[in-house]
């Protein structure tokens, strides 16, 4: 039997990492086993329900690299399917119109709760005829309908959690539906479920007490039975809940924040399951192929943000120079890009240390445009303007004896650390590194000259002679 999976997002907030948590692992499921996944938006609650949220939720998803293999359903598109099998259940007297009002059902409720008992319907409307029913909507009548619930035991063995059980006759008589084409939401899933051959629910916990409901309706249409698996809540970093500005932001402020797509997925499989070795950083491909929903775990999996740029960190660097300039392409200056040469060598120093993508903007511009600084900058603590000038020669001029071919980063680390070593660290290294970046802090000077390349550090250099005979001109 192949396997056929779904995610059914109610589009009525933004797409949040809880979402994108149960997609993925519909996603992975379906792709670790070669079978089908679907998508389905859960529309039919028509005031919440917002067309801009569907669209988030698919290109966030679109992103993700997660996308339906067949097309798209819409509940909202489906009410003569509902309808076909809300007149089923009528036909064998499991389902009955209900004309209870809204302030009785209120006054019931409060009734049972102020005497401690657990809420249910109590069955009012239960013994309506049929025909009288159908004459009192005909007279212009509200009514819902409701499912006639069997008092059973229901058990089933969730993927996650082994075997669970529940009593139905604590629900009581749900309601399945508005009308015959305005279904609700555990009546539309068991159709939609069963209409696309779904063989397995993987769905959040919060979804555990549908379960026997939906299983009872299956029961009553002759549906067979699907596998559950109910993944586990996630927790704040203080295993508390999440905080609301995680819970509520959505998949695509990851996006716009520089995250990537595959580190967004490996953090998310790591919400719930883990690989056999406990490994932490894996590509997508890696995942799909060790995907078991035998190891995902019932206890709360914990979101640390810090984690998840630690792991955007680890993706960046194993992405190739070439692809990280692709990425990054559409968001630099387009000046940047016509020292092709530089571009690259800046990229491959910036990767090792960019926890966002959207970081090398910042981190990258100084090999770009050199920053404004004093002369003062450029001296080491406790040197003199003049010692400053003459070491900041001498590394010119050693500089310029270095070949273009020679000019990559382990023979000027050897050379002018040689130079460094002889003369003094700070004097020598300080002045060239303030020099080449024009910021009291940057990456290291070896790093900076690999960066920019022989032509553009000597301008550098010289630039920053000039400041050092400007001060000592304004002081004589
Ligand atoms: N529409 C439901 C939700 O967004 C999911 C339904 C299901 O997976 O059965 O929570």
């Amino acid at each position: 039997m192949s396997i056929r999976v779904r995610f059914a997002p109610s589009p009525t907030g933004p797409f949040s990492l809880g979402n994108a948590r149960t997609a993925l692992f519909n996603w992975l499921f379906a792709r670790h086993h070669k079978g089908t996944f679907l998508i389905r938006i859960e529309d039919t609650d028509k005031e919440r329900s917002k067309k801009e949220y569907e669209e988030m939720a698919l290109s966030a998803l679109k992103w993700l690299g997660i996308e339906s293999d067949e097309p798209i359903i819409h509940q909202s598109e489906r009410g003569d399917r509902y309808a076909h099998y809300v007149k089923k259940l009528f036909d064998t007297n499991q389902a009955y119109y209900c004309f209870c009002t809204s302030e009785e059902l209120e006054a019931e409720y409060q009734a049972q709760m102020s005497q401690g008992i657990a809420p249910k319907y109590g069955g009012k409307c239960r013994h309506i005829k049929k025909e009288d029913a159908e004459t009192r909507l005909e007279k212009g009548e509200q009514a819902t309908i409701r499912f006639r619930m069997p008092e059973k035991r229901i058990a089933f063995t969730d993927m996650v959690r082994g075997k669970v059980e529940f009593d139905t006759a604590l629900f009581g008589d749900i309601i399945i539906a508005k009308s015959l084409t305005e279904p609700l939401y555990n009546f539309a899933v068991v159709v939609d479920d069963y209409e696309t051959q779904i063989t397995h629910v993987i769905r959040g916990e919060d979804h555990t007490p549908n379960t026997p409901k939906q299983i009872a309706l299956q029961e009553a249409l002759g549906f067979p039975q699907v596998h559950y698996g109910h993944l586990p809540f996630i927790l704040g970093a203080d295993r508390k809940k999440l905080s609301k500005r995680t819970l509520t932001s959505s998949m695509l402020d990851y996006k716009e924040q520089g995250y990537l797509a595959s580190a967004m997925i490996n953090m998310l499989a790591l919400l719930g399951w883990h690989p056999e070795k406990d490994r932490e950083v894996l590509t997508t491909e890696e995942i799909i192929n060790e995907f078991d929903m035998k190891r995902v775990q019932k206890a709360g999996a914990v979101f640390n943000p810090e984690k998840l740029d630690w792991l955007n960190m680890a993706h960046i660097k194993l992405m190739s120079d070439e692809t990280l300039k692709e990425l990054l392409v559409p968001h630099i200056p387009p000046e940047w890009k016509n020292d092709k040469d530089r571009l690259m060598r800046v990229i491959h120093l910036e990767k090792n240390r960019m926890r966002k993508i959207n970081e090398f903007i910042t981190n990258a511009k100084l090999f770009f445009e050199l920053p404004e600084y004093p002369a003062s900058l450029l001296l080491f603590k406790g040197t003199t303007t003049h010692d400053t000038e003459s070491s900041l020669k001498e590394t010119e001029q050693f500089i310029k004896n270095i070949s273009e071919n020679e000019f990559n980063e382990s023979a000027l680390n050897e050379k002018i650390m040689g130079i460094a070593n002889e003369r003094g660290r700070g004097m020598v290294l300080w002045p060239l590194r303030v020099a080449l970046s024009g910021k009291e802090m940057s990456p290291g000077p070896i790093e900076l000259l690999t960066a920019l390349g022989k032509k553009e550090s000597l301008v550098r250099i010289a630039h920053a002679i000039q400041k050092i005979e400007g001060a000592l001109r304004d002081r004589s």
